[in-house]
């Protein structure tokens, strides 16, 4: 297996532009979390019968999708719920994150996940990258991407852990309060990094 790389970082912290950036002009590949846990709820999955069955019909759109609003709601307000609903998911994205990381053909992989460190999924990796910006940064740009109101984009962040614990965690940590192109510049420098520890491992 290559060398992997885990990126974290709360909601509307720059981390979908950095593995962008990564995967646009470094080629590294990257494994998304958030993209496989909607991958193994798709219609015609085992899971998604398994979750119907569990929450009712109503947990489903018109369209046979996941409604994942009523369902966020749901599960936000029983926290027995949540744990059987999390104890169905974490198994088979994990597996998945694993395969796909298996699979990776690149200098280094790089493995996505806004959960990384609550779901142990930063065992999966040799490294750990956090993408910090203080919350108010993170509350604006979530809203003006998403049309999130404010209350919502806190409530969310309410459930993630605390920026302090996260930083304590990681091994590297990009201050991403900036523009763009200085992500950018402190990307260019972590990828010379990871390209060294990967040449040695
Ligand atoms: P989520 O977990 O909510 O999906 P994310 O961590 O992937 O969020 P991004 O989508 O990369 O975050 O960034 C959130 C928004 O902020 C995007 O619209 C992105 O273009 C913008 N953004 C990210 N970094 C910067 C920056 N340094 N300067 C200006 N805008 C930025």
């Amino acid at each position: 297996m290559v060398y992997k790389v885990g990126i974290t970082g709360g909601i509307g912290s720059g981390k979908t532009a950095a593995t962008d950036y990564l995967a646009n002009t470094k080629q590294i590949v990257i494994v998304d979390a958030d993209v496989i846990a909607r991958q193994v709820v798709e219609p015609g999955t085992s899971t998604l019968l398994a979750i119907v069955d569990h929450f009712g019909e109503q947990v489903l759109l018109e369209n046979g999708t996941l409604n994942r609003q009523y369902l966020r709601q749901l599960i936000f307000n029983s926290p027995a719920e949540k744990k059987w609903l999390e104890s169905l998911l974490h198994p088979l994205i994990r597996q998945q994150i694993i395969a796909e990381l298996k699979q990776a053909t690149s200098a280094y992989a790089v493995l996505v996940s806004p959960l990384l460190f609550e779901t142990d999924q930063h065992l999966l990796v040799d490294r750990t990258l956090l993408i910090d910006v203080p919350e108010s940064v993170q509350i604006d740009r979530a809203c003006q991407r998403d049309n999130m109101t404010k209350e919502q984009a806190q409530r969310i962040l309410a459930t993630q852990m605390s920026q302090e614990e996260k930083q304590q965690r990681a091994d590297d940590i990009i201050n991403n309060q900036g523009s763009l192109q200085q992500l950018y510049a402190q990307l260019d420098q972590l990828h010379q990094q990871y390209l060294g520890f990967a040449h040695h491992d």
